[in-house]
């Protein structure tokens, strides 16, 4: 490609950044010299990636489009769609009005998090709550399954002897609800078979067994008077945690390491489960949505990444939007530009050519700087990769880090329309035209503002300033941990309200 060539390619950024550039004094014009050439080679490089990674409104729509087409088509039968659409077997919800102690166990990543409530019913709510997180030794991960089941069954022995201000009516078993947030066919709200473990959990002898029993066994052999009530996922429990304050919350999402969400759908508008209905009529679907693919601006990157990944071919919607990977996706990008592009001047970083090196919390890190030499991006890039960098090459890295986290919070966003226009499509007026909350939670979407705000906008551009008012995205803070809890008491063996 010739300079001119180059040169018209280049994006308005880029553009502004040599601009500013041409008036700098004779001392530095040495390095202007050197940057411009990095921005002259660059240029239609991250011209490029924008082009790939763009989401304007038709792709939006398509998205949105195409996701609630595929929950029916889920729904309709297993297999119908890339949406597995699990029913959660959660069909009453909280009201509020749940009374007693419950337990909440969470295991879904290296750590997990015991909690204990106090609910009080409709006029005292959640009267008092406790937590613990304990983190599982490495060689536990992959041991045999009763080591693993035994060493949470004795951390939870030892948080429920100390509940000082915590009272269980005599003669009753303390229940717990248990989120466990791993790939399991559920058979009822208390009962869940281990498909198989991911997340670096390699544990023998659990896949194709019943996860609450193999808890309840070992709490037997540990002596412990406690059972489980309710099997959950975290989406669910986020779900049932936000409606206990809200009952105008609909759906769930979670946007942390992975992603998926959940919503609340009429019993009669899934074809694929069969028998009576209880009487709410109602339940909640997980949708798996990380396996959703359709009609999404892919990269290169994004090929290369899905092609090296433990998975590949699987769960795209996830490695586009959720936390895991996006620093990954940024990372080989960069890389690119380095080699192609002479980002970096002439030598590419070696550690830059590590996989996963570059994480989403740096990204965003990278995003909060307001110094005008960009100091903390700056920073970022030496510890992390080495890398010395010049003030135009770190002004391309943050264009790069925008370009891709903007693509993600406006799909994510695209995903969330999707689910709204399918429930309203059964039911004129069940979403729009009325406040209707999603209720948000996962370390990727609470830390990262740039990604809330892009979803925000996407949500908006696609319904339009006053439908949009209606809805409200809000973070559900520690939902999860008081939802499993609740569905433990809403699911109580003794009744709801004792
Ligand atoms: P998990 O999804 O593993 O249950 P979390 O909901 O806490 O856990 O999410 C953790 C994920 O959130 C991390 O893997 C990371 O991708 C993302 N994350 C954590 N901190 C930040 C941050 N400061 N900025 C952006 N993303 C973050
Ligand atoms: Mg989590």
């Amino acid at each position: 490609m010739s300079v001119t060539a180059m040169a018209t390619a280049t994006s308005p950024a880029v553009g502004s950044i040599r601009s500013r550039r041409s008036t700098s004094g004779v001392t530095r014009f040495k390095m202007a010299v050197r940057s411009s050439s990095i921005s002259l080679a660059v240029a239609p490089l991250l011209t490029k990636l924008q082009q790939d990674c763009a989401t304007p409104l038709p792709v939006l729509r398509n998205v949105a489009d195409s996701m609630s087409a595929d929950i029916r088509a889920g729904l309709a039968v297993d297999g119908g769609s890339d949406l597995k659409m699990i029913l959660s077997y959660v069909d009453s919800l909280p009201t509020g009005d749940e009374k007693g102690l419950f337990y909440a166990l969470d295991l879904g990543g290296t750590n997990f998090r015991v909690l204990r409530v106090q609910l009080g019913g409709k006029d005292e709510r959640v009267i008092a709550t406790e937590s613990e997180q304990v983190s599982i030794p490495q060689d536990l991960m992959s041991a045999t399954s009763e080591d693993l089941f035994d060493f949470i069954a004795s951390a939870l022995a030892n948080f429920a002897k100390k509940g000082g201000n915590f009272h269980l009516p005599p003669g009753r078993r303390s229940e717990i609800g248990f989120t466990f947030s791993f790939p399991v066919k559920q058979t009822s709200i208390d009962s869940g078979i281990l498909i198989k473990w991911t997340k670096g959990f390699s544990v023998s002898g659990t896949a194709g067994k019943d996860v609450v029993g193999c808890l309840n066994e070992a709490m037997d052999r540990k002596g412990i008077d406690m059972r489980v009530s309710a099997l959950v996922n975290d989406t669910v429990a986020t779900l049932a945690g936000a409606r206990y304050w809200d009952d105008d919350v609909m759906v769930a999402v979670i946007l942390g390491t992975g992603t998926n969400a959940c919503y609340v759908e009429r019993m009669d508008a899934i074809p694929k489960l069969q028998g009576d209905f209880p009487p709410s009529g109602r339940t909640i679907v997980n949708l798996e949505w990380g396996a959703y693919r359709k009609g999404l601006p892919l990269t290169v990157f994004d090929r290369d990444m899905d092609a090296a990944s433990i998975n590949p071919g699987e769960q795209i919607f996830e490695k586009t939007i959720s936390g895991m990977y996006l620093g990954e996706i940024a990372r080989r990008a960069l890389l690119y530009m380095a080699e192609e592009g002479s980002l970096f001047g002439k030598s590419v970083p070696e550690k830059l050519s590590m996989p996963f090196v570059l994480r989403t919390p740096d990204l965003s890190a990278m995003q909060q700087d307001t110094t005008d030499d960009l100091q903390t991006v700056g920073s970022v890039l030496y510890d992390v990769a080495g890398v010395e960098s010049a003030l135009n090459s770190r002004k391309i890295v943050l264009e790069v880090c925008d370009t891709i986290v903007k693509r993600a919070g406006r799909l994510a966003g695209a995903g969330i329309v999707g689910i709204l226009q399918k429930i309203e499509e059964d039911t004129k007026g069940a979403i729009f035209g009325k406040r209707t909350v999603v209720a948000m939670d996962g370390g990727l979407y609470e830390r990262y503002s740039q990604y809330r705000r892009y979803l925000q906008e996407s949500v908006t551009e696609l319904l339009g300033p006053e439908t949009s008012q209606n809805i409200v995205i809000e973070h559900s803070k520690d939902g999860s941990g008081i939802g499993a809890a609740l569905l433990a008491a809403t699911n109580s063996k003794y009744g709801r309200n004792c």
